[in-house]
């Protein structure tokens, strides 16, 4: 197998254990949600929260009416899609539910704590001193990450690059990479991409033309030199973070929670170089990385 030459890391449940930190979040959305649509906005909720957990598949983060990841994904997840069953029962369309869960998610967000797993300082140190170039790409705002990774403080962090804002979930045409600016490689690449992907164990198919996140990892690999087949991308929502990388060619690495469904542990475990692990540690295995 050729060599890692570009490491890219999710951020939020990557580095962090989401279950403790979105506790604020969680609460700050919902007070969010229930002063724009009043008190049923706690009336429903638990049956809506039961309806979704008795059929996970059939419900996830949905964008622009399309499900872009699983709701037992993890707490912003499933508060988003609890969110939008609600708003979808008050007879509200597609395009202003976006707008208000997107909206409670930015102000809210900023009010998750601070989480770190355990072996997180230990990995990021271990892969940036590897030389290998290491990115952050996120969906969460850059200085947020930035200031998170300040506090973790691991040696070399001033060699880790954050790019934020990388909307994994909008499934749509890139536009940086088919532009003057990204070259015929990408856009034949783009154009392999299918739009769905049937995935064993679930009922659903997963979404694969996330056109942001392409023109994020194009970039990455337009100012490195490297390509999709000697990167290796580590995240923990296979379907989110993964699902897109793998189909490129790039070799992906699921970082599980004990809440991830076992068909995102299974898509990542039977990809073409893909591989799980409980901990983020198996990060440093997969890389054969000293740490
Ligand atoms: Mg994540």
């Amino acid at each position: 197998m050729s060599s890692t030459e570009c490491i890219v890391l999710d951020f939020d449940g990557t580095f962090t254990r989401v279950d403790d930190e979105a506790v604020p979040f969680v609460a700050g959305f919902r007070e969010g949600l229930r002063a724009r649509v009043g008190e049923i906005a706690d009336t429903r909720w638990d049956a809506l929260a039961s309806r979704v957990e008795a059929d996970p598949d059939h419900h996830g983060w949905e964008y622009d009416g399309i499900i872009v990841a699983p709701s037992h994904a993890d707490p912003y997840i499933m508060t988003t899609t609890i969110a939008q069953l609600l708003l979808d029962e008050l007879g509200m369309t597609v395009g202003a539910r976006t707008e208000i869960l997107q909206a409670l998610y930015r102000e809210n967000y900023p009010k998750s704590r601070n989480v770190f797993r355990n072996d997180a300082r230990r990995v990021v140190e271990a892969v940036l001193s590897s030389g290998v170039p290491v990115f952050v790409v996120t969906n969460s705002q850059t200085e947020h990450v930035e200031a998170k990774l300040r506090e973790l403080d691991p040696r070399g962090l001033e060699r880790l690059s954050v790019r934020g804002d990388a909307r994994k979930f909008v499934i749509a045409e890139p536009e940086r990479s088919l532009g003057t600016g990204g070259g015929h490689a990408w856009r034949e690449l783009w154009s392999e991409v299918p739009e769905k992907a049937e995935i064993s164990g679930l009922s659903r198919p997963m979404h694969l033309r996330r056109g942001h996140y392409f023109d994020a990892l194009t970039k990455i690999w337009d100012e490195t030199r490297t390509r999709p087949e000697n990167t290796l991308v580590c995240g923990d929502i296979f379907e989110l973070d993964l699902a897109l990388p793998a189909r490129l060619g790039a070799r992906v690495h699921l970082v599980a929670r004990p809440q991830t469904p076992e068909h995102e542990r299974r898509a990542a475990r039977t990809t073409p170089g893909g591989s799980v692990s409980q901990e983020l540690v198996g990060l440093l295995e997969r890389l054969a990385l000293p740490g």
